[in-house]
């Protein structure tokens, strides 16, 4: 089988994806690959400059940029201790496209993520991004599910 060299964990900043990258960070260590720590800032097409002028929206999509950026810098300093072969990576877009899209920029040989996001549609088998991703990624996808008893 082909070792795994670039591996790429999706985190939305909620408990489930915290759980997956445990998943990605073990296989990472044990197979020496490079993890991309990718957050997509989800982006509605729609909004730009429809409901508000250019200029306030520019300034909103700024301060939303740096509130990504402070998050994954947080997530990074809780979780990579120990870790250094990563890059954090944040894009606007779409989640699941923008998922599939950064995997293959960075030649990525697994993509993981959570079963289900901050939505938290429990009843759900997969949310939403990760359906899409599965579907239609190129690359595999391992898909972690949070054991909701457990993390209580
Ligand atoms: P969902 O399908 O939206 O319930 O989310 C399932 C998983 O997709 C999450 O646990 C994350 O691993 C990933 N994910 C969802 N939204 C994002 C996002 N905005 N950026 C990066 N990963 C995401």
């Amino acid at each position: 089988m082909k070792d795994f060299s670039t591996i790429l964990i999706a985190v939305d900043f909620s408990d489930s994806s915290d759980n997956a990258f445990q998943m990605a960070r073990t296989l990472a260590e044990k197979f020496s690959a490079k993890l991309i720590v990718l957050h997509v800032i989800n982006e509605p097409i729609d909004l730009r400059g429809f409901y508000v002028p250019h200029i306030s929206f520019d300034k909103l999509e700024e301060e939303i940029e740096e509130g990504a950026k402070k998050m994954m810098e947080s997530f990074c300093r809780q979780h990579m201790a120990g870790f250094e072969n990563f890059e954090p990576l944040i894009v606007p877009g779409l989640p699941y496209d923008e998922i599939i899209t950064q995997a293959e920029a960075h030649g990525a040989d697994l993509i993981v993520l959570g079963t289900h996001g901050r939505t938290g549609l429990d009843h759900v088998l997969f949310g939403s991004t990760a359906e899409k991703v599965v579907r239609k990624s190129q690359a595999p996808v391992l898909t972690v599910r949070l054991d909701v008893e457990s993390a209580e």
